[in-house]
């Protein structure tokens, strides 16, 4: 599923459940969301999230980078700091740098569970507590998205490998799958005007 895709559902589930939400609705959120309805894929080199990122947009590349970043992380706080957010955060770098895109943590509940708690933790440290629902929903939309795709995610990594998806899918490079998510698109921009003066009169 194309990373465009991803960020429209995720701003359409957010304007859909923004009410149910302890922080109600939140331009940060909105950006938090679009953040996390494209971090998944960046597992994949050529992804959008890495797009801005990766020097070179090969898989060397993003192993030596993020898996570089993890051990720096891990080998500093070691050294001097020992915090447990630093720990999480080189876990997360090197969870990236070893994940085959579609194949591994990032696409799995295990994956989201480690990269929600960082964000929780971070979210508490600067006292932004709502940071972490707002993550949660772009980065759970992401798994549900890619579900509905062929290749499915394999979302109880490590502990089975099975790809998971849903009884209907399609084809993520087809002529139908590019039509498929046009439409999505197209219905998620008319849901957003009409989400617009709601937006401002909260
Ligand atoms: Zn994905």
């Amino acid at each position: 599923m194309k990373g465009r895709t991803h960020a429209g559902m995720g701003v359409i589930t957010f304007l859909s459940i923004y009410k149910f939400l302890p922080g109600g609705f939140d331009y940060f959120g909105i950006l938090v969301v679009l953040f996390a309805s494209v971090f998944p894929d960046i597992d994949h080199p050529k992804s959008i999230v890495n797009k801005y990122i990766l020097p070179f947009k090969n898989k060397m590349t993003k192993v030596t980078l993020y898996g570089c970043i993890g051990i720096i992380l891990l080998w500093y706080d070691y050294l001097y700091l020992d915090k447990p957010i630093i720990k999480a955060l080189g876990i997360g770098f090197i969870v990236i740098a070893v994940s085959s895109h579609r194949g591994g943590l990032t696409h799995s509940l295990m994956g989201m569970s480690i990269f929600s708690f960082i964000v929780g933790y971070l979210g508490n440290m600067y006292n932004i507590h709502h940071l972490v629902y707002y993550f949660m929903i772009g980065y759970g939309m992401h798994l549900v998205c890619d579900m509905f795709t062929n290749m499915g995610v394999p979302l109880f990594y490590p502990f089975r490998k099975k790809k998971v998806k849903f009884p209907f899918t399609y084809r993520t490079n087809s002529k139908i799958g590019s039509a498929i998510e046009q439409l999505l698109m197209m219905g998620g921009l008319l849901f957003t005007i009409y989400k617009i003066p709601v937006i401002f009169y909260k």
